[in-house]
C-alpha cells in the first residue's frame, strides 16, 4: 500500500489536494498537519475525509516544520486520537506518553536525519517494550551502502514470518535520500506493511520521497512481489536516468513481472552493492557513469568480446550458476544504427568496412565507436580538444589522431559527435561548423537530449543523412532487455517512451527555470 503525504500552509489547499488524491484512486493519506502555517482545525480536514488518514505533526528535529511548543502538539495529537483518526504518529519518546485510546491505530516513529544507528535491533525492543505499537516506522539516513544494507537485514529479521505470526507488529524501515531510495521502491519485499509517496513532483517532503504516480504508475509498486524479478541502473547520479521508464514500461507492454530500480551507487560502495544486489533479487543491471570501467573487475563469468575491446561495460546479468556476466550494448547499438543508415543489408558485408570516419571526442562514448567503426574495417580519426587524451586513444585503439583546430579539413564518409556538446540545455551548441559538413556523409550524434540536436540539425540541411543518439540509446535498451528477460524488446515502443520521457524533462526543468 502506498501512503501519499501531503502538507500544505492552508486548510483549503490540504482538503482539495485530499480530495484529488482520493479521486484518483489513493486510500492512505498522511496529514502532515506541522506544514499548517495556522493551528490546525481538525473539524475542517477530518470529518468527511475521503480516506484513511495517518495524523502526523512532525518536530523540526525529525525533519518536521511544527513551530509551537510541545506542549501544544502533544494536546493535538491526543485531539486527534480522540477524534478517532485511523492512524496517529507518535515519535518514540512521545508514545509512552500518550496512551492508545479507540480504534486509532499508533504508527510508533523513529527518525534520525544524521546517520542509521548501530544497534536497529536494541531501537525495535525498546519501543516494542515502551510504545504500545501497531506499526513500528524507522527512517534513518545512510553514510554509505552498508548502512542500507544493515537496515535491509534488519528488517529482515524484524518482519520475520514467526514474528509476524506470533503478534509483533510490523516495521516500516525508510533508509533517506537517494542512496537508500530503493527502500522505498522495495520495502514489501522486505515486510514492510506500506510506503511513502509525496503528492508531487514539487511537493516532495522528505529525502528521497518519490511522486505517487511514479510509484505507482511506472515502478508498480503494488504489484511488486516475492516473485519479481528486479532489474536496475547503477550510476552517481542516477536521478537524470531515462532507463527506468524504458524497461518498465517495456516490462508492462510484455506483462512480465520485473521491475527495474534506479540504484545510487557511490564509486567507493561499487564492491559491496555487487556483492549483495543478488540478495534484492537483483538479476541483472545496466552500468553507467561512473562505474563502466570498475565493474569490469567484478566478472566472474561472461566476458562479452566487447567489453574487452572497448575497456567499458555497460550491461551486468547473474547467470544461474550465480557468477557475473558482462556486455557492452552501447558499441553494437552505435555500430548497427550507422550502419543502418549506410544502408547495410543483411548478410552483405558492412558499409562501413574500407570507409572513412571521424570519431569526435576521446572519452567512454568516443572509445566505444572508435573500437566498433575500427573492428567493421573502418579507417577512423580521433578529433579530442584534450590532445593528449586524445593522441591516447587514438593509439590505443590502432586510429589515427587530428587536433580539433584540423577536424574541418577531413573528407569522411562517417562523422560521429560522441563529445557532449549540444546537449540540454546547452542546445544552441554544435562540435562542428555548418561548412566543415558535406553532403552525403553519414553524422552520427550520440548525444540524445534533444533528440534533434544543433549538429544533426545543421547536417540535414547540407544533404547529411543524420544518426540520432535516440537511436543508439534504444538500440543499447533493446539488446539489454534481451539479456534480463530473454525476450525481444519493441524498438517503437522503447522509442515512444524515450521521447514521452525526453519531452517531460524538458517540461519539468523549463517550468523550474
Ligand atoms: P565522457 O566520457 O565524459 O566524454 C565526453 C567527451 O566530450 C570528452 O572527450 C570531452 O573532452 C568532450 N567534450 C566535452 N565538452 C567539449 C567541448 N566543448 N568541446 C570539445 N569536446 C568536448 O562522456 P561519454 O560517456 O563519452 O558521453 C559523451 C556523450 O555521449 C554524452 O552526451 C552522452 O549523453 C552521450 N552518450 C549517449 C549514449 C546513447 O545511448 N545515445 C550512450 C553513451 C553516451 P575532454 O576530455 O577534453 O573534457
Amino acid at each position: 500500500m502506498i501512503c501519499v503525504t501531503i502538507g500544505c500552509g492552508s486548510h483549503k489547499r490540504m482538503i482539495e489536494e485530499h480530495q484529488k488524491l482520493a479521486a484518483d484512486g489513493v486510500r492512505f493519506v498522511e496529514l502532515r498537519l506541522d506544514y499548517l502555517r495556522k493551528k490546525p482545525e481538525l473539524h475542517r480536514l477530518l470529518p468527511e475525509r475521503p480516506t484513511a488518514v495517518l495524523a502526523t505533526a512532525r518536530r523540526k528535529e525529525d525533519g518536521g516544520q511544527w513551530r509551537e511548543s510541545e506542549e501544544a502538539r502533544l494536546g493535538l495529537l491526543r485531539e486527534l486520537i480522540v477524534s478517532g483518526v485511523e492512524y496517529i504518529d507518535l515519535e518514540v519518546d512521545v508514545a509512552p506518553k500518550i496512551p492508545r485510546f479507540g480504534k486509532t491505530k499508533r504508527v510508533v516513529s523513529y527518525h534520525n536525519m544524521e546517520e542509521t544507528p548501530e544497534d536497529l535491533d536494541g531501537l525495535r525492543q525498546k519501543m516494542l517494550a515502551e510504545c504500545d505499537p501497531d506499526i513500528i516506522k524507522i527512517a534513518v539516513t545512510p553514510k554509505s551502502i552498508g548502512d542500507v544494507f544493515r537496515l535491509v537485514d534488519f528488517l529482515r529479521r524484524a518482519n520475520a514470518p514467526e514474528r509476524i505470526q506470533a503478534g509483533e507488529p510490523k516495521t516500516l524501515g525508510i533508509s533517506m535520500t537517494e542512496f537508500g531510495w530503493f527502500t522505498r521502491v522495495l520495502g514489501k519485499r522486505f515486510g514492510c506493511p506500506y510506503t511513502y509517496a509525496g503528492f508531487s513532483e514539487k511537493r516532495i517532503l522528505a529525502p528521497g520521497l518519490l511522486p505517487y504516480k511514479t510509484l505507482r504508475d511506472l515502478y508498480r509498486y503494488d504489484d511488486i512481489d516475492a516473485e519479481t524479478k528486479i532489474f536496475g541502473v547503477i550510476a552517481d547520479p542516477v536521478q537524470h536516468s531515462l532507463s527506468p521508464a524504458i524497461h518498465n514500461r517495456s516490462f508492462v507492454e510484455m506483462g512480465l513481472n520485473c521491475a527495474y530500480v534506479p540504484f545510487r551507487v557511490a564509486p567507493e560502495d561499487l564492491d559491496e552493492f555487487i556483492e549483495r544486489a543478488p540478495e534484492l533479487g537483483v538479476c541483472g543491471l545496466s552500468v553507467t557513469i561512473p562505474h563502466k570501467v570498475e565493474v569490469i573487475k567484478k566478472l566472474n563469468g561472461f566476458v562479452d568480446p566487447a567489453v574487452s575491446a572497448t575497456g567499458a561495460c555497460n550491461t551486468v546479468v547473474w547467470g544461474p550458476d550465480g557468477r557475473l556476466n558482462g556486455y557492452n550494448t552501447d558499441y553494437l547499438a552505435a555500430l548497427l544504427s550507422i550502419e543502418t543508415a549506410m544502408g547495410r543489408k543483411v548478410g552483405a558485408p558492412s558499409p562501413l568496412q574500407g570507409a572513412s570516419a571521424m570519431v569526435l571526442g576521446a572519452g567512454g562514448a568516443a572509445q566505444a565507436v572508435a573500437r566498433g567503426l575500427k573492428d567493421r574495417g573502418a579507417r577512423v580519426i580521433i578529433a579530442a580538444r584534450s590532445e593528449e587524451k586524445g593522441r591516447d586513444a587514438a593509439k590505443r585503439l590502432g586510429c589515427e589522431f587530428c587536433s580539433w583546430q584540423d577536424r574541418g579539413a577531413y573528407v569522411v564518409q562517417v562523422l560521429a559527435n560522441c563529445t557532449s556538446v549540444g546537449m540540454f540545455p546547452n542546445v544552441d551548441e554544435s562540435p562542428m561548423e555548418q561548412q566543415m559538413l558535406r553532403a552525403g556523409t553519414v553524422v552520427f550524434d550520440a548525444v540524445y537530449n534533444p533528440e534533434t540536436t544543433y549538429l544533426l540539425r545543421m547536417a540535414r540541411q547540407r544533404g547529411c543523412k543524420t544518426v540520432s543518439g535516440v537511436e543508439m540509446f534504444v538500440g543499447q535498451a533493446c539488446l539489454q532487455y534481451k539479456l534480463f528477460t530473454g525476450q525481444k524488446a519493441s524498438g517503437s515502443f522503447m522509442r515512444s517512451v524515450v521521447r514521452g520521457a525526453l519531452s517531460a524533462v524538458r517540461t519539468t526543468a523549463e517550468e523550474i527555470n
